[in-house]
């Protein structure tokens, strides 16, 4: 019997990933990737059979029985096997599920934590989650329930929406009437970590107005005392993203 290693993989570019996880992924004679994984990973493992059980948000939630079920027959077949996740697997992962999978089977498992949706978002905006004096709680969150319902409270000083990208005008309201001011900041950015992420700032009435935007593309949500710009710096949209141009563009 093999073991299985979760291997968080970060937002996107494969250099986000760990030295720890790119270690274990070169061992690696089976990867289960999901779709949000960047590709360049592959060049990481070139011996592993890679095979993609991609699955987004609660759309395909009935793929986790199989998932777990591949993850199982493959520890049974090699010695090493990487379950390579976006972002931390520790965060809206379904890890749990497969962690619970594992242990049925008495499959040993090693988890490699990853950089998540949320710090990657912080970093490319330059603006910190926690801030001295009016930030000292961050929660990182889902407004989804299991049902596709929409929920959201106000439960610490920054909150991080994950999964909500679909949902962002019911969002903007639920959260005022959970108690957030309309006038709150929101930072909203989609592809986080890649070098085409896209930042937009707004009011939390006016969230709506990120849709068009962010359409299509993962996307995280910070609302309240980490979205605001540090002052001083300028990190306006427009400047965060013409640094980041100028980046990409030294070799
Ligand atoms: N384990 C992942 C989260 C998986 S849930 C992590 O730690 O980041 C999928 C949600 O994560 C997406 O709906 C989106 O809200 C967010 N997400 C994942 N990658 C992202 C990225 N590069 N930029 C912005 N949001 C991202």
């Amino acid at each position: 019997m093999g073991r299985v290693i979760f291997i968080g993989a970060g937002p996107g570019a494969a250099d986000l990933m760990t030295l720890r996880g790119a270690r274990r992924l070169a061992q690696a004679e089976v990867v289960l990737f999901d779709a949000l994984t960047d590709p360049a990973l592959r060049e990481l493992a070139p011996q592993a059979r890679w095979v993609n059980v991609g699955k987004r948000g609660f759309a395909d939630a009935t793929g986790q029985p199989a998932i777990n079920a591949m993850l199982v027959r493959f520890a049974a077949q090699h010695r090493c096997v990487v379950r390579l996740k976006g972002g931390d697997p520790s965060v809206f992962g379904r890890l749990e599920e497969e962690l619970e999978a594992m242990a049925e089977h008495g499959i040993a498992c090693e988890v490699v934590p990853g950089v998540t949706a949320a710090l990657a978002a912080a970093a490319d905006t330059q603006r910190p989650l926690t801030r001295r004096g009016h930030g000292r709680s961050v929660a990182l969150t889902t407004a989804m329930t299991r049902d596709g319902a929409l929920r959201a409270s106000h439960s610490a000083d920054t909150e991080v929406f994950y999964m909500a990208g679909r949902q962002l005008a019911a969002l903007g309201r639920r959260l005022q009437a959970a108690g957030w001011a309309a006038g709150t900041p929101v930072c909203v950015v989609s592809r986080a970590g890649w070098p085409d992420a896209l930042t937009s700032d707004h009011a939390l009435s006016d969230l709506a107005a990120a849709s068009l935007l962010h359409a299509g593309r993962p996307t995280v949500v910070t609302v309240g005392a980490g979205a605001g710009a540090v002052s001083g710096t300028g990190n306006t949209p427009a400047r965060v993203a013409a640094r980041r141009r100028a980046a990409a563009a030294t070799p």
